[in-house]
């Protein structure tokens, strides 16, 4: 993997909490100059700490040791507001669904990942969907992003064993919303809701 290159953003603030997630975004944006361009734009007041584009090039816009606007309003077990606990790693992307994301993105992701596992001493349960964290408002990195890919090589794992866990599973593992936003989430994690 290449030395990321620097982008700083405006929009960060001081961390006071532990990193305990890694949270996956799909830009959902025209071009990534677009999205580096939004990402850095003090009155979008968005940012992430890491994008990826289709080239599998590396951005780093803020700095591990500070909090970056990216979750938003979200939750996952009895953490709330994610934003100061976890880690934003943004994949251009336009958000067409049967449009894939490329190999060479998942390359670039992996080797980040393992990286930053291994620095912040998480586990590959750690990494999470934004689409996980707020199902009620949420889709991406969407249901073309290929979880399996990451579980092959360690970086995520699935969240529980069971192909069709009930809505009480799902609340242990993590999941807060309503019954059908949290299926829905579910799905999207499984690659669903999109039928080529
Ligand atoms: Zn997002």
């Amino acid at each position: 993997m290449h030395k990321p290159v620097w982008k700083p953003s405006p929009n960060r603030a001081h961390r006071e909490q532990a990193i305990k997630y890694i949270i996956l975004h799909g830009t959902w944006m025209e071009s990534t100059e677009d999205a580096l361009e939004r990402l850095c734009d003090e009155k979008a007041e968005v940012s992430c700490h890491y994008l990826i584009d289709e080239r599998g090039e590396l951005f780093q816009l803020v700095k591990d040791s500070e909090v970056a606007w990216h979750a938003g309003i979200s939750a996952w077990g009895e953490d709330v507001s994610l934003n100061q606990t976890s880690l934003g790693i943004e994949l251009s992307h336009d958000g067409d669904f049967t449009k894939p994301y490329t190999e060479k993105q998942y390359k670039t992701l992996v080797s980040l990942l393992e990286i930053l596992l291994d620095a912040h001493n998480l586990q590959p349960t750690a990494v999470l969907a934004h689409s996980d964290i707020a199902p009620d408002r949420k889709n991406d990195p969407g249901p073309q992003f290929e979880w399996q890919k990451l579980y092959d090589k360690g970086v995520a794992s699935p969240l529980c064993g069971e192909m069709n866990p009930t809505i009480d599973t799902l609340k242990k593992v993590g999941y807060v919303g309503s019954d059908e936003d949290i299926l829905t989430a579910h799905h999207l994690r499984q690659g669903g809701l999109y039928q080529p």
